[in-house]
């Protein structure tokens, strides 16, 4: 039972779990058993609707076949060789076709390593030492980064960690998002080595860019010498096989991605142009390397599931459970709300009418968005426990899984307005 184990959790892990947005599901989470298609089973064998997809990667949803068989006959092959493989070549042919920044790729185990090896690239190749990033975009869990970093500060408060040097900190520039003024003081009056952003905010719930933000960020970035970085590790492969760069058409110089590109799997990669991908070690001088580097099991499931994204179907059928699923819960809040869909993910906020800004996501309703989380969850559907994550959408929600979704979301929603 659940209860059993979050029990012994509590005398192994601080606060009983590994990552922290799992013990905001109350009064205890969920242990899962497993996964098959849109559905979680848990050790209390209850079947949820699952909108969470391990935090975005399972775009194909649970356990899908062809990954399944693929992993497997890597498995009987052995799973770690400290030296190259195929697969690690296929599935950067893969990237490099689909992905237009990218020219040449670093695989990492993490989306956190790989912004941590882009900033570093960035430092190395510009000389430079100041980052400008954006309040609300999350990058992972590295010294570097976590400032004003969306889920992660702004649910547990920790605005910016503790046992992070201020001399680290004071290194990065913050500026809101969607607004262009901010960095353009910032890069005119600094040697800024990096702009870093997500190009869709999915770390404040989900915020897009508003029309002229990205492109205005590539032309500032572009006249004042840095390198920009789209943290593309949710968008990439998920808004299409191009991510947000294709999807806005606005081509950075490096990208960062890792969830879906590992179908599940622990990865992340740094991709871009060609002259500073070169600076890496061993062909440079900028330091990266990992024993679990383009390891044959994230490199091989990545590739199954970007071959499935390829047919097309997966992109088609999570579209529109998103579009129908949130045009449901836009039609069923009566109160002042505003829901912010991107293609196949988003985020529904209450007491607000307009969410652009991380500030706007602060101030929506948070309790009422937790209650509604928790009312779902007794109906065997699966929101992520904080506003500032983002509901996802995959190729297993078909219309059946979408039509129970939406009649579970209006019985918990009659009791909101
Ligand atoms: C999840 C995420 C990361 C961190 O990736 P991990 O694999 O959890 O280290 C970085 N950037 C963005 C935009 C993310 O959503």
């Amino acid at each position: 039972m659940s209860q059993d184990l979050w029990r012994e959790a509590q005398n192994y892990f601080a606060g009983g779990v590994n990552s922290p947005v799992r013990a905001a599901v109350r009064p205890y989470p969920f242990y899962v058993k497993g996964g098959r298609g849109a559905y979680l089973i848990t050790e209390d064998s209850e079947e949820l609707i699952d909108y969470v997809l391990g935090y975005g990667p399972l775009i194909l949803g649970h356990a899908h076949q062809n990954v399944v068989r693929r992993v497997k006959e890597q498995l009987e092959r052995g799973w770690l060789y400290g030296t190259p493989s195929r697969a690690e070549v296929e599935l950067a042919r893969k990237i490099v076709r689909h992905v237009p920044s990218a020219q040449k790729v670093r695989f990492v185990n993490s989306g956190t390593e790989a912004t941590m090896t882009a900033i570093r690239l960035a430092r190395g190749f510009t000389g430079r030492k100041r980052i400008l990033k954006f309040d609300g975009n999350y990058h992972g869990a590295h010294d570097w980064l976590l400032v004003d970093a969306g889920s992660a500060a702004s649910e547990f408060g920790v605005a910016t960690s503790k046992g992070i040097p201020e001399e680290v900190s004071n290194l990065v520039s913050v500026c809101s998002y969607n607004d262009l003024t901010c960095p353009e003081k910032v890069l005119s009056k600094e040697d800024v080595a990096a702009v870093i952003l997500e190009p869709v905010m999915g770390n404040m719930g989900v915020i897009p860019p508003e029309d002229g933000f990205l492109s205005g960020l590539r032309e500032l970035t572009r006249t004042y010498g840095s390198v920009l970085i789209f943290d593309e590790v949710i968008t990439g492969f998920r808004l299409g096989l191009s991510g947000a760069q294709g999807h806005y058409r606005v081509v950075p110089d490096l990208t960062t991605l890792g969830k879906i590109i590992g179908g599940g799997f622990p990865i992340g990669a740094v991709c871009g142009k060609r002259e500073i991908m070169d600076q890496l070690t061993p062909s440079g001088k900028v330091f990266n390397a990992g024993t679990f580097n383009a390891n044959p099991i994230s490199m091989v499931g990545g590739l199954a599931t970007i071959e499935e994204l390829e047919k097309g179907k997966a992109y088609t059928t999570s579209e529109r459970a998103a579009k129908e699923l949130s045009e449901e819960i836009d039609e069923s809040i009566r109160i002042p709300h505003v829901v912010n869909r991107v293609y196949n993910f988003f985020q529904f906020f209450l007491g607000v009418t307009s969410v652009s800004t991380a500030k706007e996501a602060r101030e929506s309703r948070r309790e009422l968005y937790v209650k509604i989380h928790e009312r779902l969850l007794k109906e065997k559907v699966f929101i992520p426990p904080s506003q500032f994550e983002t509901l996802f959408t995959s190729e297993a929600h078909d219309s059946e899984v979408v039509s129970r979704s939406i009649e579970a979301f209006k019985r918990v929603l009659v009791d909101i307005n």
